[in-house]
């Protein structure tokens, strides 16, 4: 049995005043005995009102980015190391605004994930295909190469410590989101890759779909078998319009 897991990626938005009074709406909305995992994922300025406010919630955190170097000379940027220490449980990795936008390539992501496992983070594994590459026929084999990547000379991670995200590129932020079914082909090529690659893992790992999800389309995800929860980023902004989407898990 895999525990839905549904996240809330807040990119770059919010003030402290704006945190602080979602977590205090999330609070109110969510009930104490709930079957989905939600994770929020703050910008690195805000993760201290996580650690504030969600204590004692069930409700976990995580960053968005940080550098897999435990420190060092890095001006700018916050290591796992500082996050974990924060009380952080989650890590994104892989995100594909950070592989366009910020040239992380898949050893950089390599080295994040495996600083997240190192540092007793989950790891939110990002993967997906660009629509150009999509249309060529080549999402799953672009899929697999960040997979193969990302994971290279990992040992067998446990599979609580471990999330995939599949987002394709262009779903994510534009209001088009993927065709259930093919969401659901490369979730499930996902799993058995990974069960192949790691025997045992691949059944009991959680793979999330991400790309414009939304309260009105979220159960159409939320119920294919081998998606496990969504990450979200717009639709997430707002606590009535999360928890909404995270009932549907
Ligand atoms: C994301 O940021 O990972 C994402 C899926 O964004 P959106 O839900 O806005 O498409």
């Amino acid at each position: 049995m895999r525990t839905p897991i549904v996240a809330a990626n807040w990119k770059m938005h919010k003030t402290c005043e704006e945190a602080v009074s979602y977590f205090r709406r999330l609070l109110e909305l969510v009930p104490a005995r709930r079957e989905v995992e939600l994770v929020i994922l703050p910008p690195a300025t805000l993760l201290f009102l996580a650690q504030k406010h969600l204590a004692g919630s069930g409700i976990a955190w995580g960053a968005q980015h940080a550098y897999p170097e435990p420190q060092g000379a890095f001006t700018g940027e916050v290591s796992v190391t500082q996050v974990a220490d924060l009380g952080a449980s989650f890590l994104v990795c892989g995100h594909s605004e950070r592989r366009r936008l910020f040239g992380e390539d898949d050893g950089l992501v390599a080295r994040k994930v495996r600083a997240a496992l190192e540092g007793g983070l989950i790891p939110i594994l990002c993967v997906g295909e660009t629509l150009e590459e999509r249309e060529a026929g080549r999402a799953w084999e672009v899929v697999r190469g960040q997979l193969a990547a990302a994971l290279a000379d990992l040992e067998l991670p446990s599979p609580e410590r471990l999330v995939i995200a599949y987002e394709p590129v262009w779903a994510i932020g534009t209001g088009v989101a993927a065709r259930p079914q093919d969401a659901q082909e490369v979730a499930a090529r996902i799993r058995h890759w990974l069960g192949e690659r790691f025997p045992g893992l691949g059944e009991r790992v959680r793979i999330q779909y991400g790309g414009s999800v939304k309260p009105d389309n979220a159960s159409d995800f939320l119920a294919l078998p081998d998606i496990d929860g969504a990450l979200v980023g717009g639709a997430s902004l707002d606590p009535e319009s999360f928890w909404e989407i995270a009932r549907a898990a």
